[in-house]
């Protein structure tokens, strides 16, 4: 409301934005989140560890980034790994070195002394968990972040600060080591940990991790009072969100906008501008109800097509599961994010088809809903399927919106009216250039 006074864009005038997926993650976050980085002060990952991966195309090349926030490619930005994020340490070195080595000037970075430390067990316990599981597996990336959470929520996770208080940090090693061991030795039949190589495993995690850690809440709330612009990014969809995606194939930690206020520790009323990112097409990782999946070679046709070169997992190459636009997965994935905005991404890949069609209902037990359900029901539904007509052109290096093939307009238009979010944003090609702004139609 108050930017149609104000003639200004509501993403210029906030403080504090998100940015966050509404399906189930490789939505082209990060390209989205590369060009709103440029315009902030400080960029934070609040949530998940590398488990995901944003896909960047720069000057500096092509990068994928699993932990470092996407801020890293400017010298302005200050990007913090919050209390949220499951830090893998060696992870964060190995990251901060292959970026400096393809030419990326060293970043300012900046850790929170509340987050907590991914444990080289946490991903053998994953692997092992996994395992054990067998065909019933969760599809896990064996990244450790299920078994990092569990063990943050059950009280024996690793804070940043206590490596740096050694009596405690050596009673609590010894302690969490016999619990760990009992699990190794009876339930899973592997190798048991060893606590003073553990304990000089952490050493080195303290000496890497040091020249970053500070009480990254307080520089936050300090810089929001300059007025600072603050970007919070989010990995992964709503759909993966363990209170509100598809329980249980979800992650294990919130990816909605919400726990942005939570994962950096700044107030809630702060984030004024949700910037939700919506694939033009679905496409899902791992196990779980996908109600308008596709397979054959339609599937193998999009996936070839799909994103930067293929869709398949950024961290783990896996063939990601391909599905047509869903109408009620998405128009749920902004509602619970809160979005104030979607930027609409990867439409240039649907150039090749005659017809698009769309899930514009869930058919469950006989009956059409439009509301998202939850996993049991999923299950159940079926894909009501619209076909809206195609554009049969490439649309990448358009820069105007009313230059976008009518029928591609069309497309947009029909699924603003879907999901009933503004979107404001177009992407159409994976360069940091090849991005559309739109007036929406939504009053
Ligand atoms: P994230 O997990 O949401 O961050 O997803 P990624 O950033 O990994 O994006 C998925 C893929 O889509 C990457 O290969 C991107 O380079 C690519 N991509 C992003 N936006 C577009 C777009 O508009 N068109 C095309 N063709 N590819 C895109």
């Amino acid at each position: 409301m108050l930017y149609a006074i104000l003639g200004t864009s509501r993403m210029e005038e906030a403080m504090v934005k998100a940015i966050v997926g509404a399906n189930w993650g490789d939505e082209g976050k990060g390209k989205i989140t590369d060009m709103l980085a440029e315009e902030s002060d400080i960029v934070v990952r609040f949530q998940g560890g590398s488990n995901a991966g944003h896909t960047i195309i720069n000057e500096y090349g092509k990068f994928a980034l699993h932990l470092l926030p996407s801020g890293v490619f400017y010298q302005h930005t200050t990007c913090i790994i919050g209390n949220g994020v499951a830090l893998n340490i060696p992870y964060l070195q190995k990251e901060i070195d292959s970026i400096v080595s393809q030419g990326v000037p060293k970043p300012n970075i900046l850790v929170s002394d509340r987050a907590q430390i991914l444990m080289p067990y946490h991903i053998d316990f994953d692997a092992y968990e996994e395992e054990r599981l067998g065909g019933k597996a969760f599809g896990s990336t064996k990244s450790g972040i299920a078994p990092f959470y569990s063990d943050k929520y059950a009280k024996i996770g690793f804070q940043v600060s206590e490596l740096f208080d050694e009596d405690t940090l050596k009673e609590k090693v010894a302690r969490v080591v016999e619990q760990k061991n009992i699990m190794l030795e009876h339930m899973y039949h592997k190798p048991l940990i060893n606590a003073d190589e553990l304990l000089e495993t952490l050493h080195e995690y303290r000496d890497i991790v040091k020249p970053y850690v500070c009480d990254t809440a307080l520089y936050l709330n300090n810089a929001i009072k300059e007025g600072k612009t603050v970007l919070l990014e989010g990995q992964l969809g709503t759909l993966k969100d363990p209170d509100f995606g598809i329980y249980p194939m979800v992650t294990s930690s919130s990816t909605l906008a919400a726990y942005g206020a939570i994962g950096a520790g700044i107030p809630p009323y702060e984030i004024k501008d949700i910037i939700t990112v919506v694939k033009a097409y679905s496409s899902a990782v791992g196990a779980g109800a996908f109600v308008s999946e596709i397979f054959g070679e339609e599937a193998d046709e999009l996936r070839k097509r799909g994103g930067d070169g293929g869709e398949f997992g950024a961290t783990t190459g896996r063939p990601r599961r391909m599905g047509w636009f869903d109408c009620v997965a998405s128009k749920y994935g902004c509602r619970m994010q809160g979005a104030t905005d979607v930027a609409f991404t990867v439409l240039d890949v649907l150039g090749y088809l005659d017809e698009i069609p769309v899930c514009t209902g869930y058919e469950i037990d006989g009956e059409v809903t439009t509301d998202f359900p939850t996993t049991a029901q999923l299950e159940k539904a079926k894909p009501v399927l619209e076909k809206l007509p195609g554009w049969k052109s490439d649309i990448r290096g358009i820069r105007n919106y009313e230059d976008l093939p009518e029928a591609c307009r069309n497309y947009i238009d029909t699924i603003e009216q879907e999901i009933q979010v503004p979107i404001t944003l177009v992407s159409n090609g994976p360069g940091r250039e090849e991005i559309i702004h739109r007036e929406s139609k939504l009053k």
